[in-house]
């Protein structure tokens, strides 16, 4: 398989705190790749590490398989475009004079494109506005309209929906959908919010405390996250005695409600559940979500 971005064994220490361990991932060529991680997992970190704004403790990356301390890494580098933290856009200008600004900055020779750039992340009739007065997530888009300049074929999102409102969160998932699919960009973006993730990634690197510690296919994901049967029941201590009985895995939800992780004769469970005087109060099935999947893998409640 082609790899756009392979890390490994990456470290970033801030004195005694590793911030980074031992991290090893890899991003296929194609792929909208989901980082996931709760707030100070090492996202960002990992993020600013492979755009070149911080140094590696320990460990290496590549960039399409040239290795980070290269000479021909700059090369590889200009194939990639990053909004990193909130997006660097200059408050005072419109969308178009922001690109007109970053095409300077990489020294293109003509404003080519920029239209079609604008189109695409749909800023192409915000005219005289400035970037000021745009909505957080028009500014996001804009900051990724100043990432698409030089038409890179990586791109890299840190927590693009964060503060977004609900219309703010759609417009960057079907932007990214577009880029990826349209333009074939690869896209690495990192977020703690799982469902949305799952929405688009194709891969999935799961980070805690500093280290990817499953790295898994969207598809593969899908296989492993389970069905399951979601039931509300009367009497939550009579339930666990009687799942603990038939050998039946579960999950408590809440007082009254349980994910159970196995295909069951209904009859006989609801009977069983009656007999020990837990009435269930409803029943339906359901997939594990992709929380719960990752719960469990960073260490989350489960019956066994
Ligand atoms: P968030 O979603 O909150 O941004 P994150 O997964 O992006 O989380 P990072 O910002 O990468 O997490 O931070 C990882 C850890 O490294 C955190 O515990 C953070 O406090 C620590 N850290 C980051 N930068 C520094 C620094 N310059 N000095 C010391 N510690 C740092």
């Amino acid at each position: 398989m082609d790899y756009v971005l392979t890390v490994d064994s990456l470290s970033k220490h801030y004195k005694q705190f590793k911030a980074l361990s031992d991290l090893t991932m890899r991003v296929p060529k194609g792929a909208i790749y989901g980082l996931i991680g709760k707030n100070g997992a090492g996202k960002t970190t990992l993020i600013r590490l492979i755009c070149a704004l911080q140094r590696p403790t320990g460990g290496s990356y590549a960039l399409y398989g040239i290795p980070y301390d290269d000479a021909k890494i700059a090369q590889a580098r200009r194939r990639m475009g990053a909004v990193v933290e909130t997006a660097s856009v200059y408050l005072n200008m419109t969308a178009r004079e922001n690109l007109k600004a970053q095409y300077r900055v990489l020294g293109l020779a003509s404003f080519q494109g920029i239209d079609e750039i604008l189109e695409l992340v749909g800023l192409a009739h915000t005219g005289n506005k400035k970037a000021k007065d745009f909505s957080l997530g028009m500014r996001q888009r804009l900051g990724i309209a100043v990432a698409l300049t030089g038409n890179p074929d990586f791109l890299v999102l840190d927590e693009p929906i964060n503060g977004l409102d609900p219309q703010g969160i759609v417009e960057i998932r079907e932007l990214v959908l577009r880029l990826n699919r349209e333009k074939r960009i690869t896209v690495l973006i990192s977020s703690h919010y799982l469902d949305e993730l799952s929405r688009l990634a194709t891969h999935y690197g799961f980070i805690d405390k500093g280290r990817v510690i499953e790295e898994i296919s969207a598809e593969a994901l899908e296989s492993a996250c389970r069905k399951c049967m979601r039931v509300e029941v009367s009497d939550m201590k009579a339930f666990e005695r009687v799942m603990d009985e038939m050998k039946l895995e579960y999950k408590t939800v809440d007082a009254t409600t349980a994910d159970v992780f196995a295909k069951v004769n209904i009859t006989r469970f609801v009977t069983a559940l009656s007999r020990a005087g837990c009435e269930v109060l409803s029943l339906q099935q359901r997939d594990e979500s992709l929380e719960s999947y990752y719960m469990n893998i960073v260490g989350g409640e489960r019956h066994a």
